[in-house]
């Protein structure tokens, strides 16, 4: 399988090129030259593997350039039952006849994105070893990527981990679970300033090319068709679990934010898995439900950015969607850089052409919103009526999918977050003595010793920091 860019450059690359990649170098993203289709003795085979095997047959169809062996020793080693909490890995609830939830947040951060980081982190040990290269992995993050990504690679060999984090401005709970690290390639630095400002120091040290280079910095970002593809399998192992045989349909609804989710379950579905509808959630920053509505995408400015109870879904621009456009306009690289560079550069909106939008709807998807009111009532009617205890942004999910469930179609929704890690918002929706159940490894949480450095919002001194901390 070869990779090439949304944007139009088609130099093919290889998977082990783009594992460590964020961009393609004409600011596109990378997608695979096509979508392997499944076929029925295929699709049939599948139904009866464990995740690990699912996981490693996916994978297999995209990466052609890691020995089948060491892959699969690699994926075992990601999705076991001590990390993710049960042997069928993403466990299927059942909420109500048709709507079941999918659990994908029983991984050590108790959210989706250790479904794709963990094996992330083990991909990325592989690579840099065979290659005898180190990376430094800089992010910023205001909760779920950096706990995700520091789970992932604490105590892997070649990476360390240089975080960025708003200083007092995390849940205890978030603060306490990246802090407790005690790990030597994990370092915490609690910038002085908001999040903005720690986003905008990544930037000033990523644009420094010179110091990019000596240093190996790297990122994790959610384009990283690694993550993306990781992803995939779990709406197989879906569908696997919510349906009897593959003549049967299913549908999805995904609480969204950039888009990275949902993109691997449309990659399921060009794969061929039976997905009806894809239900696309988000929050009150509706950038993708108005697309889906008007065909048009529109970035909004950070005062338009609101900040709310399902903060992980709290986003000013989908990072992953040129991707489903690139697919939708035919892979026209010139089309999709016309409305992605120059549009969203020039005007920060594109519309398309009656003609593309018409073409939506063949894709499957669906979108909705959810406010902080539905949350509430959502989390709420579903700890009342199902005994079923949700978090803010799954409550989202919740939400749209009862209103756009059909019958004889059984709705999944992907369950993207524990209860846990958003005590605050539950407390208001079912009141104090409610307490969300906390996985007992983590009872001591918020009483464990931390490691953090304080730094103030300024990029020479996190320079100065990576410079103190890695041999060149
Ligand atoms: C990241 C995240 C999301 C949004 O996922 P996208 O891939 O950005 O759409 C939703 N819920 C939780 C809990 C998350 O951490």
């Amino acid at each position: 399988m070869k990779y090439i860019s949304t944007r139009g450059d088609q130099t093919p690359r290889r998977f082990c090129e783009i594992l460590l990649e964020g961009l393609a170098p004409d600011g596109g993203l990378y997608l695979p030259v096509s979508y392997p289709v499944i076929d029925a003795a295929k699709l049939a085979r599948w139904r009866g593997l464990s995740y690990a095997e699912l996981a490693f047959e996916i994978l297999s169809l995209y990466i052609d350039d890691i020995p089948p062996l060491d892959l699969k020793a690699l994926v075992d080693r990601t999705y076991t039952a001590e990390v993710f909490g049960t042997a069928a890995i993403t466990p299927l609830t059942a909420l109500e006849p048709g709507l079941c939830l999918e659990g994908l947040s029983n991984g050590p951060t108790l959210a989706f994105k250790d479904m794709a980081m963990q094996l992330l982190g083990n991909l990325f040990e592989y690579e840099l070893g065979r290659r005898g290269e180190q990376l430094n992995i800089l992010g910023a993050t205001s909760g779920d990527t950096g706990s995700a990504a520091e789970y992932a690679m604490r105590g892997k060999k070649g990476v360390r981990v240089f975080m960025l984090s708003p200083h007092g401005r995390m849940s205890p709970f978030q603060q306490a679970q990246m802090f407790s690290l005690q790990d030597e390639n994990i370092h915490n630095l609690a910038v002085e300033g908001v999040f903005d400002d720690a986003q905008d120091i990544v930037k000033a040290v990523s644009n420094d090319l010179e110091f990019k280079r000596a240093y190996r910095i790297g990122t994790v970002n959610s384009i990283n068709w690694a993550r993306l593809l990781a992803q995939v399998v779990y709406y197989f192992a879906g569908y696997f679990q919510a349906t009897k045989s593959n003549d049967e349909q299913v549908s999805f609804t995904v609480p969204s934010g950039n888009f990275g989710n949902v993109c691997a379950g449309h990659v399921a579905r060009q794969m061929g898995l039976p997905v009806k509808h894809l239900v696309v959630a988000t929050n009150e920053n509706n950038v993708l439900e108005e697309f889906f509505r008007t065909g048009t995408y529109r970035v909004r400015a950070s005062s338009e950015t609101y900040e709310t109870s399902s903060p992980s879904m709290d986003i000013s621009k989908a990072s992953n969607f040129e991707r489903f456009i690139c697919d939708l306009v035919g892979r026209d690289g010139a089309r999709t850089k016309a409305l992605f560079h120059d549009a969203i550069v020039g005007e920060g909106a594109f519309t398309l052409t009656a003609e593309e939008f018409a073409r939506v709807a063949g894709y499957g998807f669906q979108a909705g919103r959810s406010t902080h009111a539905d949350r509430l009532a959502t989390i709420r009617a579903t700890f009342e009526g199902q005994g079923v205890l949700i978090d803010t942004h799954t409550a989202d999910g919740v939400k749209v999918a009862r209103e756009l469930c059909e019958d004889g179609v059984p709705m999944i929704v992907l369950e993207t977050a524990l209860p846990a890690k958003f005590e605050g918002t539950i407390a208001e929706a079912l009141g104090s003595e409610v307490k969300a159940p906390r996985p007992a490894a983590l009872a001591d949480l918020e009483s464990r010793p931390k490691r953090f450095q304080v730094v103030p919002a300024d990029t020479q001194v996190v320079k100065q920091y990576i410079r103190d901390h890695v041999p060149l």
